[in-house]
């Protein structure tokens, strides 16, 4: 199924995962599986399969979790395609490899630039990819977008018209980078509208789970921690669980006020932890 046929049904709540690292112990695979079996039964729309960059195993680890997703709990699944990852020649394989295991879906991304700064290979942009993935198959596919703005964009502006070639080369819905300040997604939302832009767009909500994941996702993605979380952060920062509660409220509160507001969806990252992400769609689940 392409997921975008969900937005019928307003607002789509979906997540992310990371698949295991290669060579993750047993404990951690259990540890893993079990938590899977918590959120494929929270009844998301999809779940979206993280591919991290360098590794060897990136391409079978994501291949590999998507295909049993979608076999075990007959959940749809949208593997994550960085384009610096792959050449002409190593792109239809995998795309290839996807069709094969039922996959649909995918979010379409440049992916993050290597050490030297410069991006390289025929996919420097996401929109290249785009045009490659349309020209290969039937996919759904799927773009990013940042409400802090992409910290490579010169300004708002800038990054909204990249992101209209984007979505004018065939991405039909987006996801949000991670924003704590829903102020900015809807400062965002009107350049978007402005621009002409008109796929569904879901918010990207990252609960806090521990403090210095929080901190290390905000100063790699470029994203603003506003006052008011900054000071939850320091209030709680020796004791965790206390932390992680409040990083829950925050969490839910910034979502009450998007679903009030209209979103078309919530894409969960959810750092593959199902306690947190229990939480949420529980205090959640009378509002959808
Ligand atoms: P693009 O759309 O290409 O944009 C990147 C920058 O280039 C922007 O500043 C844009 O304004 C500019 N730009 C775009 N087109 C042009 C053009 N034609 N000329 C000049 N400039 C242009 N990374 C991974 O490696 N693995 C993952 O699994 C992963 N998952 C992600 C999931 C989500 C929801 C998000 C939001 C990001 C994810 N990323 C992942 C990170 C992503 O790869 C980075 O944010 C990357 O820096 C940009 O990717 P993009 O697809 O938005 O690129």
């Amino acid at each position: 199924m392409k997921v975008v046929d969900c937005f019928k049904d307003r607002p789509v709540i979906s997540f992310e995962v990371f698949p295991p690292r290669p060579g993750a112990s047993e404990a951690a695979l259990n540890r893993f599986y079990s938590s899977l079996d918590v959120l494929a039964d929270l009844d998301p729309a999809y779940i979206s399969v993280t591919y991290g960059a360098g590794g060897s195993d990136n391409h079978a680890s994501t291949l590999r979790l998507c295909r049993y997703i979608k076999a075990h709990y007959g959940v749809e699944t949208v593997p994550h395609l960085p384009g610096l990852e792959f050449t002409a020649e190593t792109l239809p394989d995998y795309l290839d490899a996807l069709t094969h295991a039922g996959v649909e879906n995918v979010l379409a991304l440049r992916g993050d630039l290597p050490a030297t700064g410069q991006p390289h290979g025929p996919f420097q942009h996401a929109s290249d990819l785009v045009t490659a993935v349309k020209a290969a198959g039937d996919f759904n596919i799927i773009g990013a977008c940042y409400p802090d703005v992409h910290p490579e964009a010169p300004s708002l502006a800038v990054d909204v018209a990249h992101l209209k070639e984007k979505v004018a080369a065939g991405t039909s819905q987006l996801i949000t980078q991670l924003f704590f300040e829903n102020d900015h997604f809807y400062h965002f939302l009107d350049a978007v509208a402005e621009a002409g832009i008109a796929v569904p767009i879901q918010a990207g909500i990252m609960p806090v789970i521990t403090a210095h994941m929080v901190e290390r996702m905000a100063t790699m993605c470029g994203v603003g921690l506003p006052q008011k979380f900054a000071k939850m952060m320091r209030h709680y920062a020796d004791n965790k669980v206390a932390l992680r509660d409040a990083g829950v409220a925050y969490a839910v509160d910034q979502i009450v006020d998007l679903l009030s507001e209209g979103v078309d969806g919530i894409h969960l990252y959810t750092m593959d932890n199902p306690i947190v992400t229990k939480r949420i769609c529980s205090a959640i689940k009378t509002l959808i």
